[in-house]
């Protein structure tokens, strides 16, 4: 057995030192930091005229690290990666890197091939088929070394089509343009339909393809749920999924559930439903010429095809090949609360409490903790307490705040025009404590009218917008770290009806919230013994619990490890993240922006990864104006070509 020596002992104490399941960033960043060379692998680099040769340096639990070795000619036999990503340098030779297409008859047909040079580091996702070949027809071996995470087992193998059998693509080839939209919760959804219908009016020929990883389009994170205690945290008169249509989501719940008020907040449920239908019904109204293709699978992958637009890797359906892509994937499931790792019994902590039918394992004598006190938390009480509950029910939360309530009658937003302009400096820069200090005394100035700090909150809303662009990105910080919680129970507010269960059943003691955090957590036979920290008193509170919920909201799927499209987009630079990490980097008209500054003309981006732009990303209003945007730029691109083809 050779040793392990040099640089590449540096590599291996540098993926030992990643975590169980390291990202494709963090894989690639490992491999490019030690930047080996032939000579610090020469002794793995083995060669046989039958096939080329995999020799394995290190194979841990968690990665392996191998040394390939391909005679001039040789190459691999198409495979996919079997839920393992992997990071690639070539140290010598040129790498061509193949990828594939699965046809209905089995075969697998080459679709590209990218050269990965010497020197150069690669790295994938599973997504997607393909296989690498030495190109050199002189002498030269092709050296490189691979990192799998985790090992690389059980993949599947294909046949690549012999040249005697035609592919049936190729007997029938004529060309629609192809738009892939990831993500079918509201933004997908929407998107989708903008592109659809603005085709339809223009009579442009399009196909969208929109992929979505849950078994259902129009819901998403947001409005999946079964529970019709669950309301929409907006009034029904302000969630049309059009702009242009204001009363659109009114008269839909007139014509499918009965009369309603524009003031009343409905179920989510019916929500979902709304946008499902939406979609739905713009497709089937849609001319000829405009096609919509739902498949239900997760995308992988996104990669540069390299003649011109993207390769769609999904996990388990063929990849699809687009002129252009939407991303739409919202918010990440949730998992371990941000920042901490869950360190109880796992089969007592319920991470994503809005998985389908999460809370019903939980009985009305099991004690519960939740961890966090906003809407997701007063949900779950929600669904805890349809049937009565015996057992207490503590929340948890740093600031102990609760989301405050919409009134019984709408209030009027105060015009604060003139206070926003005040607020901006002679640069157009606006300071966080000031803009909080104007506030507080506009919600002074409006209680000694006799009237209420909500009209003052809802007149800030026209100019969010404005205001977080104004804001340097210092301010920006300050206002996440110290004001943002409180902004957001005062924003993001509860249905009235809501409101007045949640606080019958504080008072009536059957929940209690804790301000404060938790210390530590220990298994007991009948369940969980639970060490709170209260501050600021940083009195300890124990706490007994059966279940333990986290109920710490929605975060954005900004990073890697939380959705694979991100991470390929970002190690190959067609995504670039903001300084603050709340997304990505984007243009006014919703595209992307490449790690190198560019504008990626046919990569387009709704939803809260926005957020670095426009502060509301998550709400509706802005989510369905991002939408149309996507589906104006993507059809008006199409007009000009289609109808010259036409002219020709
Ligand atoms: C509980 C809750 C209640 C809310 N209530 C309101 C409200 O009343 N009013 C309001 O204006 N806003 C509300 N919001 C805000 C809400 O976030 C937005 O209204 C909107 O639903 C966001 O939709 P989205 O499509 O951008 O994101 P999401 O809802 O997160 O949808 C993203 C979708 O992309 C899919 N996806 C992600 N990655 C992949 C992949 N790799 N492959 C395939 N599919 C993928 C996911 O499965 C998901 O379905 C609420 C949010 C939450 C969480």
């Amino acid at each position: 057995m050779q040793k392990v020596s040099g640089r590449l002992l540096e590599l291996v104490d540098r993926l030992d030192t990643l975590g169980s399941g390291p990202s494709l960033v963090e894989l690639a960043n490992a491999v490019k930091g030690v930047n080996l060379t032939l000579a610090d692998v020469q002794d793995f680099v083995r060669t046989n005229p039958r096939s080329y040769q995999r020799t394995s340096v290190v194979l841990r639990d968690r990665y392996e690290l191998l040394v390939m070795t391909w005679l001039p000619g040789q190459s691999s036999v198409p495979h996919d990666h079997a839920g393992s990503i992997c990071a690639v340098q070539v140290l010598q030779g040129t790498a061509m890197e193949g990828c594939y297409h699965v046809a209905a008859d089995g075969y697998v047909d080459l679709q590209y091939e990218t050269a990965v040079h010497s020197g150069e580091v690669t790295a994938g996702q599973d997504g997607g088929v393909h296989a690498v070949r030495n190109p050199s027809d002189a002498t030269q071996s092709l050296v490189s070394v691979h990192v799998y995470s985790p090992p690389l087992k059980n993949f599947r193998q294909f046949a690549a089509r012999p040249a005697s059998v035609e592919p049936e693509s190729r007997l029938v080839h004529k060309h629609t343009p192809t738009f892939v939209v990831v993500g079918g919760g509201f933004s997908g959804s929407m998107a989708a339909a903008q592109i659809i219908q603005r085709a339809s009016q223009a009579e442009v020929r399009i196909k969208v393809v929109l992929i979505e990883r849950r078994g259902a389009v129009g819901e998403g994170l947001a409005y999946g749920t079964q529970d019709p205690a669950h309301l929409l945290n907006v009034a029904a008169g302000r969630m049309s999924a059009w702009p242009e249509r204001p009363d659109d989501f009114v008269q839909w719940v007139r014509r499918r559930k009965g009369d309603v008020l524009p003031t009343d907040f409905l179920p989510r449920q019916w929500y979902g439903e709304y946008v499902r239908e939406s979609l739905l019904q713009t497709a089937r109204t849609a001319g000829p010429w405009v096609e919509l293709d739902v498949i239900f699978d997760e995308v992988r992958r996104v990669a540069r095809h390299p003649t011109s637009g993207w390769m769609v890797h999904l996990t388990r359906e063929t990849s699809v090949r687009a002129d252009g892509v939407v991303l739409a994937i919202g918010h990440r499931p949730p998992s371990d609360p941000p920042g901490l790792r869950w360190a109880g019994l796992r089969t007592r902590f319920i991470a994503d409490p809005w998985r389908p039918f999460a809370l019903t394992v939980v009985g009305p004598e099991d004690p519960v903790v939740i961890l966090g006190s906003g809407l997701t938390a007063i949900d779950a009480v929600l669904s805890l307490c349809h049937k009565p509950k015996r057992a207490p029910i503590t929340l948890v939360s740093r600031h102990g705040l609760l989301p405050q309530a919409h009134t019984s009658t709408p209030v009027k937003p105060t015009d604060l025009k003139a206070m926003v302009s005040g607020l901006l400096d002679s640069a157009g820069s606006v300071a966080a404590h000031e803009l909080m200090r104007a506030v507080r005394q506009k919600i002074r100035e409006a209680a000694q009218d006799g009237g209420d700090w909500r009209s003052v909150v809802d007149g800030l809303r026209p100019h969010t917008a404005p205001l977080w662009e104004a804001m340097p990105t210092a301010e920006r910080r300050l206002f996440l770290a110290r004001m943002r919680p409180f902004w957001e129970v005062h924003r993001h507010r509860m249905a009235l009806k809501v409101a007045e269960q949640f606080q019958s059943l504080l008072d009536a003691g059957d929940v209690r919230l804790v301000a404060g955090r938790l210390e530590s957590v220990q298994t007991q036979d009948d369940g969980l013994w639970l060490v709170l920290r209260e501050l600021p008193s940083r009195r300890l509170i124990e706490a007994h619990a059966a279940w333990v919920i986290n109920c710490t909201g929605p975060v954005p799927s900004n990073s890697v490890e939380s959705n694979p499209v991100i991470g390929s987009l970002l190690v190959d630079g067609w995504l670039r993240p903001d300084e603050l990490e709340l997304g990505i980097e984007t243009t006014p008209d919703c595209r992307a922006i490449a790690a190198d500054g560019s504008d990626v003309a046919d990569l387009f981006v709704v939803g809260t990864l926005r957020k670095p732009a426009i502060w509301e990303s998550t709400a509706v209003p802005e989510l369905r104006s991002q939408a149309a945007v996507v589906g104006e730029r993507i059809v008006d691109s199409l007009v000009g070509q289609q109808h010259a083809v036409a002219v020709i």
